[in-house]
């Protein structure tokens, strides 16, 4: 199929690129085609985010998001910013980057729905189920497009009587917005040496569910982060708790994946804060409705690869915008998409060469780049450990106002971890089926849905590593930081021959285990398409 632009993945940042190149197409009397791809069931199926959102970018793309009716319900009324002990909890003062006067408390799947909605009335062709599997290159080198994978492969690779070959969707330019550790991202990284110069990504794991409580317990517009317990000050992460419209309470927990100790669990961590007696109550004789986790890109401004190559463009997580003392990407997604259709668009009308590279200068003239500049010692500060990374961050933001003459650099996290050796196991409390609980409860309420006769899209590069390296040394951590339980080392009757078994059809996407794995043996790529969580509104 030959369309003029061809966008991987409905996310804000992806759904707002499709909708500014239509909007400029209709404003220059001009036809472009315009084509996405979702690998979610639906749209939004797979999108999981806070989420606080910051409408500035919205504004920009329709000033009339009001009269069209866009799910933006619950304006953000009050931050709290709180330091927890073991016992007890401690009030702060909210840094500027977190107040969110004039933001909105929203579930981002929803908005994405809205936004293909608004997408398709401009004429964009929108395909869910569809999973981009591959690149495709031109005689020249440059990205000529993707194919979506085949579907009906057997686990033993062999076609089954459910074979579909895949799709070729070829493109003049191709706009890439898989969200955090795209996985065909990761490959144009290679092919085209986009990372070069610039310093390793870096993420977190974030954790959620999504909450209906007692009404006494709710006030909607309430935005509540902590800060310490029941992490150690040497990981870096903290809590979000945003009150929604219809009593519904937005809960999660964000742990940072350079984390050292490999006994940590980020799950178990998620479980265990919400024991604690100042946020136990919010969830007593409440339900939980929905769960599921996402990384997501920390690296913020000195992490930013080179954003075009011929024949395509980066946009969104892909890329790595998200702000992180704001724990904000949604707005600077959506921002980067809208700069990049212009600068595709412009392209495609003047004819000239395959690379837009216009895209980055525009970019680098946009308050997405300003915004990012000024924060960008703030999260690598945290190698200090919390209070260190506290006074420095003060300093940072009040004194030196973004403006430090020198930017601290990232390391990659997949080489933190230390030998299980050096470390002691943590102890994790029972869940109490009331307010923590198991994996696979939890995995239960994400929809989480794949087709059992596929091959794993969960790919060892050496099948020995997981038990000669990740269990020898590190205790296999795969077993912990997974939040969906997929990595389980078994044994036989008498305890012996461990081996690791992947339950790929857990998976929920969230993408972990390819970062944060320490040999980067493990290696996601797209299932069929329409597998994966089946997120209602997170
Ligand atoms: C726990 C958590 C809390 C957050 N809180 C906030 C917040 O409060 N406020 C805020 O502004 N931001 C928040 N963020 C960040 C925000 O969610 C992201 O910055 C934003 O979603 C990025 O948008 P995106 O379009 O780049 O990617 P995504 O939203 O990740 O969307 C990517 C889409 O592409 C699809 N896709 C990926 N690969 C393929 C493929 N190969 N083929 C087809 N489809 C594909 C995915 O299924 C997905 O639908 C949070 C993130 C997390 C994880
Ligand atoms: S298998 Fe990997 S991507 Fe899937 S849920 Fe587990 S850590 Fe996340």
């Amino acid at each position: 199929m030959e369309y003029d632009v061809v966008v991987v993945g409905a996310g804000p940042s992806g759904l707002a690129a499709a909708i500014r190149v239509k909007q400029l197409a209709a404003e220059n009397g001009r036809e472009v085609s315009v084509c996405v791809l979702e690998k979610g069931s639906e749209v939004g199926a797979h999108i999981l985010s806070g989420a606080v959102f910051e409408p500035r970018a919205l504004n920009e793309l329709f000033p009339d998001w009001q009269a069209r009716n866009a799910p933006l319900i619950t304006p953000a009324q009050k931050d709290r910013f709180v330091f927890l002990t073991a016992r007890s909890a401690w009030p702060l003062p909210t840094p500027p980057q977190m107040h969110n006067a004039g933001n909105y408390i929203i579930s981002l799947g929803n908005l994405c729905r809205w936004l293909a909605s608004q997408a398709e009335a401009l004429g964009v062709e929108i395909y869910a189920g569809f999973a981009a599997a591959e690149v495709l290159y031109g005689e020249d080198g440059s990205v000529r497009g993707v194919a979506t994978g085949d579907l009906g492969i057997g686990r033993d690779g062999r076609p089954t009587d459910r074979y579909q070959a895949g799709m070729e969707l070829h493109a003049r330019q191709t706009i890439f917005a898989e969200g955090c550790r795209g996985s065909l991202t990761k490959r144009l990284f290679e092919r085209f040496d986009l990372r070069a110069g610039v310093d390793p990504q870096t993420y977190g794991i974030g954790i959620k569910e999504l909450w209906e409580v007692q009404p006494g317990r709710h006030h909607a517009g309430l935005v509540v982060h902590t800060i310490g317990w029941p992490l150690t000050p040497a990981t870096y992460g903290g809590s979000f708790l945003y009150h929604l419209e219809d009593n519904q309470v937005a809960v999660g927990f964000v742990v940072g994946l350079d984390y050292r100790n490999p006994y940590l669990s980020p799950f178990e961590e998620f479980q265990r804060f919400k024991t604690h007696p100042a946020i136990r109550p919010t969830f007593e004789q409440g339900r939980r409705v929905s769960y599921g986790a996402r990384a997501l890109s920390e690296g913020g401004f000195q992490s930013i690869p080179r954003l075009s190559f011929p024949g395509g463009v980066l946009v969104g997580d892909t890329a790595g915008f998200l702000n992180v003392p704001k724990i904000k990407g949604t707005h600077t997604a959506m921002k980067s998409g809208m700069i990049a259709a212009e600068a595709v668009f412009e392209h495609l009308a003047s004819g000239s060469g395959a690379e837009v590279s216009s895209y980055a200068e525009r970019l680098r003239r946009s308050w997405v780049y300003e915004e990012l500049y000024r924060v960008r010692n703030i999260r690598p500060s945290f190698r200090w450990g919390l209070f260190g990374a506290l006074a420095y961050s003060a300093l940072d933001t009040y004194v030196l106002r973004g403006r430090a003459p020198w930017t601290l650099r990232n390391h990659a996290d997949h080489t933190q971890l230390r030998k299980a050796s050096d470390t002691r196991p943590i102890d994790y409390p029972k869940p109490d089926g009331t307010v923590s609980f198991d994996r696979l409860s939890s995995v239960f309420i994400s929809n989480t849905n794949h087709e059992e006769d596929q091959l794993s899209h969960l790919r060892l590069k050496d099948a020995s590593v997981p038990i000669h390296v990740n269990l020898e040394l590190y205790d296999a951590p795969e077993q912990r930081y997974c939040p969906a339980g997929v990595y389980e080392i078994v044994r036989d009757a008498a305890g012996h021959h461990p081996r690791l078994q992947i339950n790929a059809q857990n998976c929920v996407h969230c993408k972990t285990c390819d970062i944060k794995d320490p040999t980067q043996n493990i290696e996601w790529v797209v299932p069929e398409g329409g597998g994966g969580p089946n997120y209602p509104n997170m």
